[in-house]
């Protein structure tokens, strides 16, 4: 890392990632190009979202039809992935979660996981 430490205040990204680059408000590029993919969601009315998510939800599940799963959602073990596995399940869709050890995993996350799939049902086992 030869850049000099930085960090700005729209993320707690810095300059540990080695390909991180700034804009002149001090926007990261990850942010940048976030805000670019999803900007028209998260800039949208509240039933213009919902709107969007029923009809993510509808194509999904209308793809898979014929299928065991309509999506794959990844879960660390944490609050934020297990939020969005249990809110698929809210929408009536079928996901695979799908887990990974990259080598950070807690017995905290493996029974969080244990847990959550449990308590959702046998869904996301697979056959
Ligand atoms: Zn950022």
């Amino acid at each position: 890392m030869n850049k000099p430490y930085q960090m700005r205040t729209r993320c707690v990204m810095d300059t540990s990632a080695g390909d991180i680059q700034f804009d002149a408000q001090g926007v990261c590029n990850y942010c940048t190009t976030f805000l670019q993919k999803s900007g028209h969601i998260i800039h949208a009315e509240p039933a213009a979202r919902r709107q969007q998510l029923d009809a993510f939800v509808a194509r999904a599940r209308h793809e898979s039809q014929g299928k065991r799963y309509d999506c794959i959602v990844g879960v660390s073990g944490g609050v934020d992935s297990s939020w969005v596995l249990v809110r698929a399940v809210e929408l009536g869709l079928r996901p695979l979660a799908v887990h990974i050890d990259n080598g950070w995993n807690s017995e905290l996350a493996q029974s969080n996981i244990a847990n959550l799939v449990q308590g959702l049902g046998s869904i996301c086992t697979p056959t």
